[in-house]
């Protein structure tokens, strides 16, 4: 097998499976119980978050676990524009963000928020001369995510902030760090508001995380027994712990780790110039965990189960957009034949050699014989 869609989902590392099984089996005390059960589970409690603090450079005040990246998303910018409305009711959002914030803006819309959209450019990056336009007095938060996860484009989180400021000195950064957490290196602190995800950086499913700058405030979305608790209930011990795990390993050897991936993501592209036809959509902006490139004649559901048969699995754009267009390609390139026909490799330090060299000779071979076909 060859597995290339690490941007969708990642395996879960068998030192944080072994975490997430011992705490289910030796820590099933709830830990807001009183008694020494409960006391032993919350102490675990307390080292993760102490973990997760020191890895992000926030204080444990400043996060709080989710089920992923979607909640984590819909709880900071509903949670904050319910909160800052009074100052305004405009909200920006990049045109390369995950469907989840797409989501999350219609919502708000028909709250009464209005939505502006920023542009990017060709190469994937914010258009800054728009988003000077876009951000007025009347802006009370901005979303722009650290990386995109159909193509892999960067954004310089810190100029963003930087031009906000100047235009309006209240106005909250939100940034759904998902795709760029255990890839690249990134400062949260750049941010007002951040998101992630534990299932992408070889963690469990079902756990993400949301971090609030101390000045913040955030409407609740849920409500339990605490007043004011964001994400009420009993904590997921093992979950939490795996997470924590997975984000420590995570963010080991980022530089080391990012240049395996550098070499494959070179090799792809250096093999796939011999088409002519087919177009790299990355751009240098973009992180090389991922490569989307338009295979432009051959649609990419044929290609993508003509290579699984292969047992080599790709993504056509973002999982949670299945099927659809690339939105992010459309508006890098404004050519929807270039939109509609995009594959999405997504690498990781974990992936082999061999694995490249077997990927390339089922594109060889598929490519070849369907291009023929038509
Ligand atoms: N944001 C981005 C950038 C993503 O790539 C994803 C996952 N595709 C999400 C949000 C949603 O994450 P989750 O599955 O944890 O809800």
């Amino acid at each position: 097998m060859v597995y290339l869609d690490y941007s969708a989902t990642t395996p879960v590392l068998p030192e944080v499976l072994d975490s997430y099984n011992k705490v289910t089996e030796e820590y099933f005390g709830n830990p807001n119980s009183l008694h020494s059960m409960g006391i032993k589970s919350h102490e675990l409690l307390e080292s993760a978050n102490k973990q997760v603090a020191e890895l992000l450079n926030i204080k444990e005040s400043e996060f709080v676990y989710t089920s992923g990246a979607t909640q984590a998303n819909n709880m900071a910018i509903i949670g904050a524009s319910l909160t800052y409305c009074r100052y305004g009711k405009r909200i920006v959002i990049s045109k390369m963000e995950h469907p989840s914030i797409y989501g999350i803006a219609k919502y708000l819309e028909k709250l009464g928020f209005t939505i502006d959209y920023v542009n990017v450019t060709s190469e994937g990056v914010i258009d800054f001369d728009d988003l000077k336009k876009k951000v007025t007095k009347d802006t009370i938060l901005v979303s722009v995510c650290a990386v995109n996860s159909e193509t892999g484009a960067r954004q310089p989180l810190k100029t963003v902030r930087q031009v906000i400021r100047k235009n309006n000195e209240n106005c909250i950064l939100h940034s759904d760090m998902t795709q760029a957490i255990g890839k690249v290196n990134i400062n949260i602190n750049d941010v007002d508001l951040a998101t992630m995800s534990g299932h992408k950086i070889y963690g469990p499913k079902g756990i993400g995380l949301l971090y609030k700058n101390r000045n913040l405030v955030l409407t609740p979305l849920l409500f339990g027994a605490e007043e004011g608790d964001l994400n009420p209930g009993t904590p997921p011990l093992p979950l939490i712990v795996a997470f924590s795990k997975s984000l420590r390993l995570a963010l080991k050897d980022l530089n080391k780790k990012e240049e395996v991936v550098r070499k494959y993501n070179e090799t792809i592209i250096s093999h796939l110039s011999e088409y002519p036809k087919i177009k790299i959509n990355s751009s240098k902006y973009c992180i090389p965990h991922i490569l989307n490139i338009s295979l432009m004649d051959i649609k990419p559901e044929t290609f993508i189960h003509a290579l699984e048969t292969d047992e080599v699995y790709v993504s056509s754009n973002t999982a949670c957009s299945k099927g659809k267009k690339s939105e992010s390609v459309m508006n890098m390139y404004n050519d929807s034949k270039r939109a509609e026909t995009t594959i999405r490799i997504s690498l990781s330090y974990m992936t082999l050699p061999s694995e490249i060299s077997d990927f390339l000779s089922s594109f060889d071979k598929h490519y070849k014989e369907l291009s023929t076909l038509k």
